[in-house]
């Protein structure tokens, strides 16, 4: 068997399921974030894509392939040609035509839809593929979390109304819950933010893990989830007696901050607290600067800014814009006194601010005392901070809990956004011709492989949920040279294989110690070790790696036995 285990921790792994996975002589690295899948790595991922196409075909998808190289123009319809930038391998044919590698397959899938239907008839339509996927991420890392060829299970749905829509999706957001249920995965479903991909709504499975990249809020007591860049803010009740707080005195006044380079220098200066800060970021929204105000505790939400301004793209302003904007160098805007008129945003957490402290637009100096409504003012008023743990929860007013998410699984909804670009249309029953309503649904099928390390192991390897092992069993005999031993330890091998069973024999050479390690790193669900102590009672020891129980079993029946154990794990999965 090719199996190369490692004792050391490879030193570029810095994640359990990286160094597990070379370590368990599951992958090996071909260069920086693409790897060649080994004999047991492989078997893993067969696994795994078994289980996503079984649960595609039970909603009715039907499973092709793309090409995982596709032409320039039909990206240059949707205008991503240019919007993927660097992430996508671009190159040339021999006749100079513009490709790609595929970083995903919405385009494809499409036109070779759009090409073959006409009517209503023909609708609707759920097809999927198991594919190769490429993107030249900046920083690939964690192993396969985040490589840049890596598989991905990609599904696209077409139907002839919203309606329609949203049963497919309904019938995704199924298949995807018994999928990962069946790979042993908890999971949180979110609301998220539809990225690069565009679209209406969508939702993403994230398996809960300190090493997930993406922040996760989510609320105990009724449900709520949402990614952190997408989290609603609870509603901040309009401060009181609005009208009257217009009459109130003003008691700002502008005091001297020389040396103050931070906000902690600012709070340590002033002897304030983060939450009487009123901070001014200047932002540019489609060329035009605005400014943002939030209170000194917070964050702004670039997602929520661009969506409350309703811009394609924003930036944070570059100091030689904000020194024009404010009249002054940077560190010091404030809302009163802008040298350029420009609109003003801000969070509805800025209204509650009492004897609050703004930069003056002056170097070296703030103003303190203010309040919204006596001193200042806002154009909007609008949620645009980040939702963090330990906030009110939108729905309920709960405070949140926060956690770290690995993203297994997204949902789509595209409404028109790739058919209308690329003449996706068919007529309906009055003869009318309409735009296809899309949705794509991903799932990274050795994303999972990872997130299922992350969630099973332990300080000696990895313990497999039986749904996605490697093999179900190891047949391990102490020592090889005892003819009886290895007698007995093939003929329980045999008789497990005709059982069904998917079966390892250990007859190495090797010190009992080497073996047992060996079995625990690669993570066997059950060991049958054979020994000269059991054999003298016609017995043989049937282990677990989950729990490390272990029972002696007659050898008569030790391979029904162990058959009987298996299934009944991989009943209990498939149940779920
Ligand atoms: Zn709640």
């Amino acid at each position: 068997m090719f199996m190369p285990t490692l004792r050391e921790v490879p030193s570029e792994a810095e994640i359990p399921s990286h160094q597990l996975m070379l370590r368990a002589g599951m992958m090996r690295k071909a260069m920086s974030g693409v790897y060649s899948y080994l004999p047991l790595g492989y078997r893993v991922i067969r696994k795994v894509e078994q289980i996503v196409r079984e649960e595609m075909d039970r909603q009715g998808g039907q499973e092709l392939l793309f090409p995982a190289i596709q032409p320039a123009d039909i990206w240059k319809l949707t205008g991503r040609w240019e919007d993927y930038g660097g992430e996508m391998f671009r190159l040339k044919d021999r006749g100079g035509r513009e490709l790609c590698l595929g970083p995903t397959h919405e385009e494809l899938a499409t036109i070779t839809l759009r090409d073959e239907t006409r009517s209503y008839r023909q609708l609707p339509k759920l097809v999927y593929q198991i594919q190769t996927k490429f993107r030249d991420e900046i920083r690939p890392r964690f192993g396969v979390m985040r490589a840049r060829e890596f598989i991905m299970k990609d599904m696209y749905s077409f139907d002839r109304d919203d309606e329609g829509c949203e049963v497919s999706y309904r019938k995704m957001y199924e298949a995807y819950r018994r999928a990962f249920d069946r790979m042993g995965l908890h999971y949180i479903v979110v609301e998220a933010e539809s990225g690069a991909i565009g679209g209406t709504h969508n939702h993403e499975f994230m398996v809960v893990s300190d090493v997930g990249e993406a922040g996760i809020v989510f609320c105990e007591a009724c449900g709520y989830a949402a990614s952190e860049e997408r989290a609603d803010a609870a509603a901040v009740p309009e401060p009181e007696s609005a009208p009257s707080l217009a009459a109130d005195r003003s008691h700002a006044r502008t005091i001297a901050t020389p040396d103050v380079r931070t906000i902690d220098d600012l709070i340590g200066f002033l002897g304030v607290s983060p939450r009487q800060m009123v901070k001014t970021m200047v932002f540019v929204a489609d060329g035009e600067p605005v400014a943002a105000l939030i209170r000194g505790d917070r964050d702004v939400n670039e997602v929520k800014l661009r969506r409350a301004l309703g811009c394609a793209s924003l930036e944070l302003a570059a100091p030689e814009v904000i020194e024009e904007v404010t009249g002054a160098p940077v560190g010091f805007a404030g809302p009163i006194g802008l040298k350029q008129a420009i609109t003003i945003i801000a969070d509805p957490e800025v209204l509650h601010v009492v004897d609050g402290v703004i930069g003056a637009n002056a170097a070296d100096a703030h103003i303190v005392g203010v309040r919204y409504g006596v001193d200042f003012t806002a154009h909007r008023v609008e949620d645009i901070r980040i939702v963090v743990a330990g906030d009110e929860c939108p729905r309920c007013g709960t405070p949140l809990k926060g956690a770290r998410g690995i993203e297994v699984g997204h949902l789509f909804k595209l409404g028109t956004k790739y058919s209308s670009r690329l003449d996706a249309r068919y007529l309906d029953e009055a003869g009318q011709e309409r735009s296809v309503i899309m949705g794509s649904y991903g799932i990274g099928i050795t994303r999972c492989v990872a997130a299922i390390i992350e969630e099973y192991h332990d300080a000696d390897g990895i313990i497999w949920p039986m749904s996605v092992a490697p093999y179900h069993v190891i047949v391990l005999p102490l020592n090889t040279t005892d003819e009886q031993q290895l007698k007995v330890a093939e003929s329980l091998h045999s008789e497990l294989e005709k059982l069904g069973v998917e079966v390892v024999l250990d007859d190495r050479d090797e010190r009992p110690g080497v073996k047992f390690k060996d079995a625990d790193l690669i993570g066997f669900p059950v060991k049958v070790t054979v020994g000269a102590r059991g054999l003298a009672q016609c017995r043989v020891e049937v282990g677990l790696r989950r729990g490390g129980q272990t029972t002696m079993v007659g050898l008569d029946e030790a391979a029904t036995y162990v058959s009987e154990l298996v299934r009944s794990e991989l009943a209990l999965l498939s149940k779920l």
